[in-house]
């Protein structure tokens, strides 16, 4: 039996980054003694990094805003392949939830009339986005975190303690869900394991109910808007634990990235720039996004420039510009014009605010832009254009969770919420939806999760010591990794977690084939073999190495999932483009695509997780399968007009 420090919370929080912190406050407000756990800084998430806005209906710019339009958006966004049941509960509680931030402290931009200020985004109708300039995801996290304090304040004044109903453990990692085998309710969640950072010391946080709040999957992918937390740990804990993932082939490319010094490239350069009058250009100087509407969104984009710029300043009698299509749109836009030879000098396309406002303008609006380039490529945006391309920005594909409970399909006691979480922005998310989905199925997690752990009435869950020490062999396992050649050295993680990246990006990346994505499974097979021979030196001590070697599991496992989904849907829809099936079928509208993990000597009680490789390279370690959805609710088709549901809906559903 390992002997290691165990604690007892009511709830646990992987992940302290807005869908995490927003759990957490909600579960402690409920009365569990909740526990938040992060692998960063506290205050470091990724939701820090979030530029634009939060989406929500508040209609403080445009009067005609309201939840149903943009319940419309968001399901036009996600090509109508969205959980609608999610993307309804999003619409409805997010003015809600911004209202709720306000009252804890947040200091949006304003309107003149004093109303918080909303700003216009891609695929959105109306001006949607509340924001702080460009550091909304900032303002967010602050926020949240004050509330966090104010908390255990509370905490302090009653009990004595500030931790005593809410504790943060920071710069620790988790890198098992623990389950009670074999018990009534079919193997329910008993608390997670856990390690320090900095000192390497095991722990385990004993609960009935864990929240995966550990955001995404880019770090996966060479080019990536994405920090080093995102290596997909919450998407392999549900899948190790026995839940599915949901539509794991739709990963969001943000078409504009910095592409240049390359050591930023895929750095994000936020929509914001689109929506306050920037455009896209090529090396002719053409404005090419008008060449690029698809059928779908036809009536609703300008088909002229003179007709796009008017709509800044008039949006009821004029349409949109196209720079401010869905990002899927743009992204693949951007991808054909640099491939057919107009791109910039350094492989991107143009984007240019200098000709559009004055430059006192642009840095009161673009702070973090201004800053971003002049200091990271010297460049001064208010006199010349940036150059951008894609990049990979954020996974749509995610745990399979009910829609009222964020509960984890499968396996009582696990919940998920925030980018972790599947379903609510179907193919494709639309910006400013992620802050706005964060704060609403975060608030929903931590709610359901302390409901049910008091449900449980004293009955908590054991702990299975085997659970244990196959946890701790497991993480201890790159310590005495073995070359398979006598006197060679160990795999390097580093090197395997390069080679994964460039296998992600060159062969599952942003237009996918059939080959490239059978010899990419071919190389995870590869790589996931010699990641079992991972070795690290030294000790646990801050040890880098070893964290990424960890990681490694995690990165394999969701990057297969990526690649067999992606394999498997033959049509292109949002994030999911196959130039060997280059149009939407409406036929796949209703069909999911589920990953659970195939190969169980990987779960634990099921084999010995730390043996030689069990799998067979090609096959893998996820199944697959499909599942069909159930339909959309009626009132809710009512709010779109027949024509163009026609362009979405497969035969039997408009039937029906
Ligand atoms: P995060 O905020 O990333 O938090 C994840 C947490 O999980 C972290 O605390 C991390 O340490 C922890 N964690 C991970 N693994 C483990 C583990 N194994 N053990 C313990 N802890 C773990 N969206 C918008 O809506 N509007 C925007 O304007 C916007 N701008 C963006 C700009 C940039 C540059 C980027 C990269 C994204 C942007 N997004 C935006 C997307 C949005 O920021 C993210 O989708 C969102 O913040 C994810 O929040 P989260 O709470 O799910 O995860």
């Amino acid at each position: 039996m390992t002997e290691l420090e165990r604690q007892q919370w009511d709830v646990v929080v992987v992940g302290a980054g807005g869908a995490g912190l927003r759990a957490a406050i909600e579960a402690r407000e409920r009365g569990a003694r909740t526990a938040v756990i992060c692998k960063s800084l506290f205050g470091k998430a990724h939701t820090v990094m979030a530029e634009g806005g939060i989406a929500a209906s508040m209609a403080n710019v445009n009067s005609h805003d309201n939840w149903q339009v943009h319940f419309r958006d968001t399901m036009r966004g996600g090509k109508f392949l969205n959980q609608w049941r999610m993307a309804e509960l999003h619409a409805q509680e997010a003015p809600d939830r911004v209202w709720e931030l306000e009252t804890w402290g947040a200091l949006f931009d304003r309107t003149k009339d004093g109303k918080i200020s909303q700003r216009n985004f891609g695929g959105h109708e109306y001006p949607r986005l509340a924001h702080v300039g460009d550091r909304t995801g900032l303002e967010l996290i602050r926020t949240l975190q004050q509330k966090i304090v104010a908390l255990q304040q509370e905490d302090k004044r009653e009990f004595g303690d500030y931790e005593a109903r809410l504790k943060v453990f920071q710069e620790c990692t988790v890198t098992r869900v623990l389950k009670e085998q074999g018990s009534k309710d079919g193997d329910r969640v008993s608390g997670a394991f856990c390690y320090e950072r900095e000192s390497g010391r095991f722990f385990v946080l004993e609960a009935p109910a864990v929240v995966l709040a550990t955001g995404g999957i880019g770090k996966s992918f060479k080019v990536t808007s994405n920090s080093w937390e995102y290596t997909g740990d919450g998407h392999a804990l549900a899948l190790l634990a026995g839940a599915p993932l949901i539509n794991m082939e739709f990963v969001q490319f943000h078409p504009t990235g910095m592409v240049w010094p390359p050591s930023v490239k895929g750095i994000l350069v936020t929509e914001s720039v689109r929506g306050d009058g920037g455009v896209l250009r090529n090396s002719d100087g053409k404005r090419f996004m008008f060449d690029y509407i698809p059928d779908v969104f036809k009536e609703k984009y300008a088909e002229t420039e003179a007709e796009g710029d008017r709509w800044y300043e008039d949006p009821d009698n004029n349409r949109r510009p196209p720079e401010l299509l869905p990002r899927d749109e743009v992204a693949r836009a951007i991808n054909s014009e640099v491939k057919a030879g107009r791109g910039s000098p350094h492989g991107g396309v143009f984007l240019d605010v200098s000709t559009r406002m004055p430059a006192e303008v642009i840095k009161r609006r673009l702070p973090s832009m201004y800053h971003q380039f002049k200091e990271l490529a010297d460049v001064d945006i208010t006199a010349e254009a940036m150059e951008v391309g894609p990049t990979c920005h954020y996974v749509m594909g995610g745990i399979a969770v009910d829609s009222d409970t964020a509960s984890a399909v499968g396996v009582p006691g696990l919940f998920a919420a925030g980018e972790v979480a599947g379903g609510m922005h179907g193919s494709n998310r639309l910006g400013g939806n992620s802050l706005s989905d964060l704060l609403v199925f975060g608030r929903r997690a931590g709610l359901h999760a302390a409901e049910y752990s008091a449900g449980l009435a004293g009955e908590r869950p054991l702990i299975d010591e085997v659970q244990i020490d196959a946890a701790a062999a497991e993480a201890l396992r790159p310590f005495s990794a073995e070359s398979p050649e006598p006197g060679a050295a160990p795999e390097n993680p580093y090197t395997l977690h390069q080679e994964l990246q460039q296998t992600m990006n060159d062969l599952v990346g942003i237009i996918r084939r059939e080959a490239e994505m059978a010899q990419a499974l071919k190389k995870l097979g590869d790589l996931r073999a010699r990641a079992r021979r991972a070795g690290v030196e030294g000790h646990r001590q801050f040890n880098p190495g070893w964290h990424l070697a960890l990681d490694l599991r995690n990165m394999l496992l969701v990057s297969e999932c990526i690649a067999r989904s992606a394999l498997e849907r033959t049509e292109s829809r949002g994030g999911h483009t196959r130039e060997d099936f280059p149009t939407m079928e409406r036929e796949w509208r209703r069909i999911n695509l589920l990953c659970r993990l195939a190969d169980r000597a990987l779960a634990f009680g099921l084999g010995d997780s730390g043996g030689p490789a069990p799998t067979d390279p090609v096959r893998g370690q996820i199944d697959l399968a499909r599942k069909t959805t159930e339909p959309i609710r009626h009132d809710l088709l009512a709010l779109f007009e027949k024509e163009e549901l026609v362009k979405y809906l497969a035969e039997e559903e408009l039937y029906e």
